[in-house]
């Protein structure tokens, strides 16, 4: 059998497992294949400056010296340029809306201001982008990157993944989804904290009036059965060299669409 990046024994991200979950087909692009991304949706533009935005603010508070909204606002700005710079320059040019740059770091504002005047600035940072390797099951490794690690009292641990959207998240992303799942237990595992971590989305809405709401989300030992499942499925799938398309709202946005439809 052909052995491909992704039919080697690799250590596994959420980010991969997550892609075959949404869509077999958009794996095999960005996996097996490792085809260039076509064009840069902006909301991808918007959404990792958001992060580097606020993360600059949580390394400020970590330190002491919280940021002014304008240095946040700083950090924003340049990383929009940037990434728009780098994206034309790998072939994969913004797809900005009629607005252009200039709507899009509006929004990125706005987004940033009520995070400004809605977060805790009591919080006690463990560090921002903590990264991550360790084994969810004998054999099978996970690496990532945890946005925030907070303290907390009583000896406790929250793992926070900041999140941009168009809408709130619903009962069932509340519930179901395996990021918390994997993200509590590499916090369990760096910190050997088993049973002590909490975890929060931090959705920031890019709504034309933006919100900035907290989401706790409660994961068990069940949760992470059902992680492991999913794994070794996907890994399953990824070996018989299933991927199927998955038809639908993501294919909007997908940086593989001409090559899908080619
Ligand atoms: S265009 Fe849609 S079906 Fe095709 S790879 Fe992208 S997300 Fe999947």
């Amino acid at each position: 059998m052909l052995q491909t990046n992704a039919t080697r024994q690799e250590t596994g991200s959420f980010s991969r497992l997550s892609c075959w979950l949404n869509c077999p087909r958009k794996y095999q692009f960005e996996y097996i294949e490792e085809a260039p991304a076509e064009c840069t949706p902006s909301s991808l533009l918007l959404g990792s400056a958001i992060h580097e935005a606020v993360e600059a603010f949580m390394d400020s508070l970590k330190a002491g010296t919280p940021m002014t909204s304008e240095e946040v606002s700083g950090v924003f700005h340049r990383a929009v340029t940037d990434s728009a710079a780098i994206a034309q320059e790998q072939g994969a040019p913004v797809e900005f809306s009629t607005g252009g740059v200039a709507e899009l770091l509006a929004k990125g504002d706005a987004m940033l201001a009520e995070f400004l005047a809605k977060v805790d600035r009591r919080v006690q940072v463990i560090g921002t982008e903590v990264g991550f390797e360790f084994e969810l099951e004998p054999g099978r490794r996970f690496r990532g990157y945890i946005d925030l690690i907070l303290r907390q009292g009583d000896g406790r641990l929250l793992v926070v993944d900041l999140k941009t959207s168009a809408t709130t998240y619903g009962q069932d992303r509340i519930e179901f989804d395996q990021q918390a799942t994997l993200y509590i237990a590499a916090a369990e595992w760096l910190f050997d904290a088993s049973g002590r971590v909490d975890f929060e989305f931090w959705l920031l809405t890019k709504t034309k009036s933006p919100s900035f709401k907290i989401i706790p989300v409660h994961r068990t030992g069940r949760d992470r059965v059902e992680l492991i499942d999913s794994a070794r499925n996907v890994e399953a799938a990824v070996t018989h060299g299933i991927f199927p398309r998955q038809r639908g709202y993501g294919c909007f946005s997908c940086q593989h669409r001409k090559r899908c439809e080619a």
